[in-house]
């Protein structure tokens, strides 16, 4: 059973006791009157409260003292600034309960992040790993059969070169994906916001992915199309190559998973003081369950077509790393799909204001 007494009720059953023996012994002896009796007890209770209570807490404040000094060592800053407001207060023990039983939640809380976080730290090290050993382990096996074959041809020599070649290509795309995102969540990467056309990026990009989108045979629309007629085009006030970065991988995802024979539309709409991107195509769709997993790294919906997607040259990092882009700008990338009809991926960004833009601002 846990004894729970405080010092100043202690103190008091002390003095009771002390008292109502002097008190006794007054009573019997003769030479005391009931009301001089009465003062005695009054008198005896308060002294001896006084002098008790103040021994028990004086004793108390210097235990205290003592596991301070050795608290001193797990938690040298705070206990500075809260010793001297704990020894000159009442209930010194149950506020430093209170402390302790608070510091011990947050160390808990600490070991449990730090926990979480080495997790992390051997999920990323087994899929960095993973990425690697493919492109690696398939360029090895090119360059080792032309090594050890000396009966190969011209012809299918060069064959296994082009395909070593297009996997050292692929890992060089894993490694500097991998760099980037290190950086943006190391947050060393910083954004150089200037003003300009996103319809001119956009247009850039559908003409460096055009190749990609014929061999799937998908359209590629910038929608609505009448910016340019209209003059001026549409002007944000963001990292150019940070955002190409991200429309890349939106496009060449709605490319990749999008409907064979199907259409990918970026659309671009004006509101206030923002301007909305989104990529739209017509695939097969993401399933609720992943749709908020999709941005961590190497995260795929379905291993059959995590080959296609690496043939393809993905790097498993690419809305990991876009993810990071938008929210450097400030704004949220956010999924809305439904399967069976289509994708779209869309984030904000902020319109120039009249002081930094170059171009007229479309109204
Ligand atoms: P990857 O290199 O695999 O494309 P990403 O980070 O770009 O890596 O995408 C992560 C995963 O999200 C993809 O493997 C795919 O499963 C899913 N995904 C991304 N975009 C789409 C889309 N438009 N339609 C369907 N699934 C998509």
């Amino acid at each position: 059973m846990r004894f729970s007494v405080s010092s100043r009720t202690l103190a008091i059953l002390l003095s009771l006791l002390v008292a109502s023996v002097l008190t006794a012994l007054a009573w019997v002896a003769p030479t005391l009157s009931l009301r001089e009796g009465v003062l005695a007890a009054g008198i005896t209770v308060a002294a001896c409260f006084l002098l008790l209570y103040l021994m028990f807490e004086a004793l108390i404040f210097r235990e205290i003292n003592t596991i301070y000094e050795g608290l001193e060592h797990i938690k040298r800053k705070e206990f500075r600034r809260l010793s001297n407001k704990f020894l000159f207060r009442p209930e010194p023990l149950k506020r430093m309960r209170n402390e302790i039983l608070g510091m011990a939640q947050r160390k808990q809380q600490e070991i449990d992040e730090l926990k979480r976080l080495q997790v992390l730290r051997r999920e990323f090290l087994a899929d960095v790993s993973h990425e690697l050993k493919t492109p690696i382990f398939a360029a090895q096996g090119f360059v080792h059969t032309i090594l050890d074959d000396d009966d190969t041809d011209e012809f299918t020599r060069k064959k296994f070169l082009q395909k070593a070649a297009a996997s050292l290509d692929a890992l060089d795309l894993l490694v500097q994906d991998l760099v980037s995102i290190s950086q943006l969540e190391k947050g060393v990467i910083r954004m150089r916001r200037q003003p300009f056309d996103i319809t001119q990026l956009v247009r850039d990009i559908f003409e460096q992915l055009e190749l990609k989108a014929t061999r799937r045979n998908v359209t590629l629309a910038l929608a609505p199309d009448d910016f340019q007629a209209a003059g001026g085009g549409v002007w944000v006030l963001a990292d150019r190559n940070r955002i190409r970065q991200v429309l890349i991988n939106l496009i060449d995802n709605a490319i990749k998973y999008g409907r064979e024979n199907g259409h990918v539309t970026v659309a671009l709409t004006e509101s206030g003081k923002t301007v909305r991107v989104s990529v739209h195509d017509d695939g097969e769709g993401i399933p609720k369950q992943h749709q908020s997993r999709i941005f961590e790294r190497f995260y795929r919906i379905d291993k059959s077509r995590t080959r296609e997607s690496r043939d393809a040259g993905g790097s498993g990092l690419g809305l990991a790393i876009s993810k990071h882009i938008v929210e450097a700008h400030k704004s949220t990338i956010r999924v809305h799909s439904e399967v069976g009809q289509g994708t779209t991926l869309e984030f904000k960004l902020p319109r120039p204001r009249s002081t930094d833009a170059r171009a007229p601002l479309a109204s």
